[in-house]
C-alpha cells in the first residue's frame, strides 16, 4: 500500500497548552519531536481559557498546596486519585513561575508579583475559611497569553508543527505497543503513517458531544475515538462539568473569574439565591453545585426572560474601571453575544457544556495505564488524560494547571523511555494502518448513507437530553438504546463532496465518528452508576446519612472504565493514598 511513512522518537497529537509544555521539553531535550494539530496551535481551545491558573503562591493572602490538595480532593468529590492530586497542587507553584519565566505576561500585584484571583471551590485552611486568592491571571485572557509564550518557546526550540493535518487512528502491534498514528494532511487529503518510539495524545476534549457548549468546535473527542478504537478503554466519562454562566441561548463562556471579581447571580424576584443553596461559599461555591441551584431555580418557575429560562449574573455593582481592567473580554462578549454592556445590566446566564472529567486513563506519570500496566509508548496529557486528578468534578482553574503539570510529567516520561529504546523503530504493524485508510475509503465510497449534520444533530440532541445537568434512571436507559441507534447512523454517513483539496465535508464526518465514541461511553457509564457524585446527579438515588446527597461510597468509590468492544464496562479502585502526606478522609461535601 502506497502510504508516506515519516519517523521521529515523538509524535504529540494536539498543540493546546498540554501539547506544547510537552513539546517544548520534549525539543529542548534534543527528541525529534512533531506535533499535529488541525489547527494553527495558537487557535487551540486552550486559547479560549479566560479566568487562571491555580497555583498557592500566597501572593496575596496565606496559602499552600496543602490547602489546594484538600480543595481538589474535595471538588472532585474524592472520586480524584489522591497520589496525582498531591503531584499536581504540588508542583503548581514551579510550573507557574517556569511559565512566567518563559515570558507569560500575567497580570502584576502593585509589589511586582502575580496577580491572583479567587474562584469557586478554592478556599483556605482545609475548606473551612474564606475564599482564597488563588488564580493567576492575565486579565480575562489568561489561556490566550499561556498558549502564545508557549508557542513562541517552541519556536525557539524547533518544535517540528505539521499544521492542519488531522490524526485518525493510533498505530499498536500485535503485543498492544503503539507505534505511532496514521494522519491526514487537510489541505490535501494525503494520508501519512507517522511512526515514533513514542505517541502523547494531548488532544482536548469533547464538549461537542452535547447540543449547548462552551466548546470550541474543534473539540470532537478524536484522541477519545482513536484511543477507544485501539482497544484503550475510557475513564469516567459520566461525569462532564456544566459551566454555570454560559451566555442564555448562545452558550458562549462568561468565566467564573466574574464572580471572583463579585459578580452575584440572581433570579427573577432579584434574590441572591446562591445563599441558600451555599450559605458559606455562595456564588463560589463548586462548579456542579451552582449549576444545579441554577436550574432548581429555572425548574421551580423563579428564571428570568420571557420564557423565564435563564438566570442573571450581575456585576453592575462593581466599579467599571475593574471591569474594563479585569474583565475587558467578557464585557465585550456580553455586548455581542447578550446585548447587554454588563456595566448597566445584567448578563443572561444558563449552564452549558464545558469540560470532561474523564478520559484516557494515565497516571501521574502521563504513562497510559491498563490493569496497572503502562502501554508501551503511549502518553496522553491535558483534557484528554484522566489522570485523574478532577474525579466527579473539576475546580476552575485546574485545567490549565493540569497542562502544565502533566504536560511536563508525560514529556519527562517518555525522555527516559526514548533513551530505553533501540535506535531503529520496529517494523510497521501494517493492520491498523490499512484499518484506517478502509475507514476513509468506506466514507468516500458509502452511497443511500445518512448526512453528517444530521446524525450529528441527532447525538447532540440525545445528549442534551438524556444526559444533562440532572441525570434521570429511564431517561439514561432510553438514552442508551437512542445513542446506540445514532452510532448505527454515524456508520452509514455519506458525504457529497468528495474533493481532495480541503475538504471539510470529510473532516466533520471523520470528526464525528470520534464524537460517537464518547457519547457512547458517556451514556453508557453514566447509565451503569447508580449513585449520584459530584456532576453526575441522578433522581433515583437516595440521600441519606449513609450516603449524603445520593453519594453511595460503600459500592462506587471506584473509577469506570468503557471499552468500546460491545461497550464493556469495568472498574478499578480509587488511589486514596497521596504521596506523602495523610489520605484526605471521606465527608459529606457541602460549602
Ligand atoms: C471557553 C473556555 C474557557 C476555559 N477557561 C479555563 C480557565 O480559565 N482555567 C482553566 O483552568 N481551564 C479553563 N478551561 C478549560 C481548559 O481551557 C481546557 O481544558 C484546556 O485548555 C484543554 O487543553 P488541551 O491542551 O488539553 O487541549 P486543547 O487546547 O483543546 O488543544 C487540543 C489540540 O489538539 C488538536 N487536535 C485535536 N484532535 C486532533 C487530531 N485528530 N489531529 C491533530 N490534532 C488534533 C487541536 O488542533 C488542538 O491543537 C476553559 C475551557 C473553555 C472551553
Amino acid at each position: 500500500m502506497g502510504v508516506a511513512v515519516r519517523h521521529f522518537d515523538a509524535v504529540v497529537v494536539g498543540a493546546g497548552g498540554a501539547g506544547m509544555r510537552a513539546a517544548l521539553q520534549l525539543s529542548e531535550a534534543g527528541l525529534k519531536t512533531a506535533v499535529l494539530s488541525k489547527v494553527f496551535p495558537t487557535r487551540s481551545h486552550t486559547v479560549a481559557a479566560q479566568g487562571g491558573v491555580s497555583a498557592s503562591l500566597g501572593n496575596s493572602e496565606p496559602d499552600n498546596w496543602h490547602w489546594h490538595m484538600y480543595d481538589t480532593v474535595k471538588g472532585s468529590d474524592w472520586l480524584g486519585d489522591q497520589d496525582a492530586i498531591e503531584f499536581m497542587c504540588r508542583e503548581a507553584p514551579k510550573v507557574v513561575v517556569e511559565l512566567e519565566h518563559f515570558g507569560m505576561p500575567f497580570d502584576r500585584n502593585p509589589d511586582g508579583t502575580i496577580y491572583q484571583r479567587p474562584f469557586g471551590g478554592h478556599m483556605s485552611d482545609f475548606g473551612e475559611g474564606k475564599p482564597v486568592r488563588r488564580a493567576c491571571a492575565a486579565a480575562d485572557r489568561t489561556g490566550h497569553a499561556m498558549l502564545h509564550a508557549l508557542y513562541q518557546r517552541n519556536v525557539r526550540a524547533n518544535t517540528h508543527f505539521f499544521v492542519e493535518w488531522m490524526a485518525l487512528d493510533l498505530i499498536r502491534d500485535a503485543e498492544g505497543r503503539v507505534q505511532g498514528v496514521v494522519a491526514m494532511e487537510m489541505e490535501t487529503s494525503e494520508i501519512v503513517v507517522f511512526q515514533a518510539k513514542a505517541t502523547l495524545f494531548a488532544t482536548g476534549g469533547a464538549g461537542r458531544i452535547f447540543a449547548s457548549s462552551t466548546n470550541a468546535f474543534i473539540n470532537t473527542g478524536d484522541g477519545l475515538g482513536m484511543a477507544a478504537r485501539a482497544g484503550i478503554p475510557l475513564e469516567d466519562m459520566e461525569f462532564w462539568q456544566f459551566h454555570p454562566t454560559g451566555v442564555a441561548g448562545a452558550g458562549v463562556l462568561i468565566t467564573e473569574g466574574v464572580r471572583g471579581e463579585g459578580g452575584i447571580l440572581r433570579n427573577s424576584s432579584g434574590e441572591r439565591f446562591m445563599e441558600r443553596y451555599a450559605p458559606n461559599a455562595k456564588d463560589l461555591a463548586s462548579r456542579d453545585v451552582v449549576s444545579r441551584a441554577m436550574v432548581s431555580e429555572i425548574n421551580e418557575g423563579r428564571g428570568c426572560g420571557p420564557n423565564k429560562d435563564h438566570v442573571l449574573l450581575d456585576i453592575t455593582h462593581l466599579d467599571p474601571e475593574v471591569i474594563m481592567s479585569k474583565l475587558p473580554g467578557i464585557r465585550e462578549i456580553s455586548i455581542k453575544f447578550a446585548g447587554v454592556d454588563p456595566i448597566k445590566a445584567p448578563i443572561p446566564v444558563v449552564p452549558t457544556c464545558h469540560y470532561q472529567m474523564g478520559g484516557i486513563p494515565t497516571n501521574y506519570h502521563g504513562e497510559v495505564v491498563i490493569d496497572g500496566q503502562p502501554v508501551h509508548g503511549f502518553y496522553a496529557a491535558g483534557e484528554v488524560a484522566c489522570a485523574s486528578v478532577h474525579g466527579a468534578n473539576r475546580l476552575g482553574t485546574n485545567s490549565l494547571l493540569d497542562l502544565l503539570v502533566f504536560g511536563k510529567s508525560s514529556a519527562n516520561s517518555i525522555i527516559e523511555f526514548v533513551k530505553q529504546q533501540p535506535e531503529d523503530l520496529p517494523q510497521l504493524a501494517m493492520a491498523d494502518v490499512e484499518r484506517s485508510v478502509a475507514r476513509v475509503a468506506r466514507l468516500d465510497n458509502q452511497t443511500n448513507g445518512v448526512q453528517v449534520h444530521d446524525a450529528r444533530a441527532e447525538m447532540q440532541r440525545v445528549m442534551q437530553a438524556h444526559c444533562g445537568v440532572f441525570r434521570f434512571k429511564d431517561m439514561l436507559a432510553e438514552g442508551v438504546e437512542k445513542i446506540l441507534e445514532v452510532a448505527g447512523m454515524v456508520a452509514k454517513t455519506e458525504i457529497g463532496d468528495k474533493s481532495k483539496v480541503f475538504n471539510t465535508a470529510r473532516i466533520e464526518a471523520l470528526e464525528l465518528e470520534n464524537l460517537i465514541e464518547v457519547a457512547k461511553a458517556t451514556m453508557v457509564s453514566a447509565n451503569a452508576r447508580t449513585e449520584s457524585r459530584g456532576a453526575h446527579v441522578r433522581d433515583d438515588a437516595p440521600d441519606t446519612p449513609e450516603t449524603p446527597n445520593g453519594r453511595d461510597d460503600t459500592n462506587w468509590l471506584k473509577h469506570t472504565l468503557w471499552f468500546r468492544e460491545g461497550n464493556r464496562l469495568q472498574y478499578k479502585p480509587v488511589n486514596m493514598k497521596p504521596l506523602t502526606v495523610d489520605t484526605i478522609k471521606l465527608k459529606a461535601r457541602s460549602y
